[in-house]
Formats: structure tokens, C-alpha cells, sequence
């Protein structure tokens, strides 16, 4: 029997905000469709992680409570998850999930959430102004509309190395300076667009040959492993 492909859902009980999971669930189905079945693996507090086993990495969105949780976790996996953006290897991450691959999230009332600090960019919480509300925006795979729902404005730190996933036309994106939306480095998608977002077609399509290529690379490798 084929092997299935594998996708890794990162903290899938506590980052999965206003229909993240949604995401997981559009790639299965078009996957099937493909003829591929897939398995999905909720990786969580205190699991054993190694990125390379998988095919594609999710990371929905969270709060602000479960992302004190989570980052208490998630630095163990650092160099697993730098290795696979590095070998270009497709992830998709949103909203909380997205700001943390940057370096920090600077709450409301000053505290510092440390990221993964793989992603020159960084998040500061605005209470005030609060980005909710529909969104519109062009990407490479072509026009999107979502919804966004954050107080976090994320903004790059090194412009030549990330560039921005989409144009904004409405609402806000990463901040409410730069109309841009989200972040693409190699293979990684960063993305504020919930909903979800991949219920655009264009992009899960997009998504979803990055996901194919990888798998077969993958099991290309585990072959040769095997003869050698
Ligand atoms: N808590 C973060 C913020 O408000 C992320 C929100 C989310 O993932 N929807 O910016």
C-alpha cells in the first residue's frame, strides 16, 4: 500500500483559532482527490517531534493565554523545525502560530513571549486597535479573501530575506503600516487570513503540489537509505 502522506499538526488542540483546522481538512480532502490518503499527527505538550518524518507542518492560530502555554513547549523544537524550513520543506502557519516563528511577541502589558527565533521578524500586541474583519488581498497563487481576528502587528526585520505573502486591498494583514499580509520564506507560509484561509482554492491547490513534491522527495530518500 502507498504511504500515506504524513502532515503534523502542531499543537492542534490549543492552536486552532476561527477555523484553522479548516486548513488541515481542505489539503486532506484535495489530497484524496489526488489519491493520497494522509495521516495527521497532533503534536502537543511533552510529544517527541522530529520534522523531517512528516510531509507538512501546520500551525493555527491562538490566543494569547495558549500561546503562554504553548511557548513554554515549542522551544525544544527549534532546531527540528529550523532544519526542515532551511531544506525548504512546506509549512503553513497562521495568525499565532505565524508570529511564533519570529523572534518575540511583546504583550499589552509588556510581557515578552520568546519565539522560535528561525524568522527575522517580530509581533507587538496594540489592545487598542484591535485588527478584526474581513480581508482581501493578492498573493503569487493569486487573489484571496479571509478573515483576520489579532492584536499582534507583525513586522520584518531583514526585507531582503522574508518577503510579504500577499497585497493587502482590505483590512490589514501583518500591521496597519505596511498592507502587506503575511510572510513567505522558501516554502514557509506565514498568514493572518483565517476562515480558513485555504478555502481559497488557488492557494490550497498551490499548497498542496509543494506537499506532493515533498512527500515524494521524502520517500525518495528513505529508499536510498534503504539500498545503501
Ligand atoms: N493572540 C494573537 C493576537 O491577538 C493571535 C491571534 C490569533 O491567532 N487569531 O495577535
Amino acid at each position: 500500500m502507498a504511504e500515506p502522506i504524513k502532515i503534523a499538526y502542531l499543537y492542534e488542540d490549543l492552536m486552532n483559532t476561527y477555523g484553522d483546522s479548516g486548513d488541515v481538512k481542505i489539503l486532506r480532502f484535495l489530497l484524496k482527490q489526488q489519491g493520497y490518503d494522509t495521516t495527521v499527527t497532533n503534536v502537543s505538550l511533552g510529544d517527541d517531534f522530529d520534522a523531517n518524518d512528516y510531509d507538512f507542518l501546520f500551525f493555527g492560530g491562538g490566543q494569547d493565554f495558549e500561546q503562554t502555554v504553548v511557548a513554554k513547549d515549542l522551544q525544544r523544537h527549534r532546531e527540528t523545525i529550523k532544519d526542515y524550513i532551511e531544506a525548504g520543506k512546506p509549512m503553513l502557519c497562521i495568525c499565532g502560530g505565524y508570529q511564533f516563528l519570529g523572534t518575540y511577541y511583546k504583550m499589552s502589558d509588556g510581557t515578552v513571549i520568546k519565539c522560535l527565533n528561525i524568522l527575522p521578524l517580530h509581533t507587538v500586541f496594540k489592545a487598542d486597535a484591535r485588527m478584526i474583519g474581513d480581508t482581501k488581498f493578492i498573493t503569487q497563487f493569486g487573489p484571496a479573501q479571509a478573515f483576520e481576528n489579532h492584536s499582534g502587528r507583525t513586522y520584518f526585520d531583514d526585507q531582503d530575506k522574508l518577503k510579504p505573502f500577499g497585497t493587502m486591498i482590505e483590512g490589514y494583514g501583518n500591521n496597519p503600516d505596511d498592507h502587506t499580509e503575511g510572510m513567505r520564506y522558501k516554502n514557509v507560509i506565514g498568514s493572518y487570513s483565517h476562515g480558513p484561509l485555504l478555502k481559497n482554492l488557488n492557494i490550497a491547490e498551490g499548497i498542496m503540489k509543494l506537499i506532493i513534491q515533498n512527500h515524494q522527495d521524502r520517500l525518495a530518500h528513505s529508499k536510498e537509505a534503504v539500498m545503501a
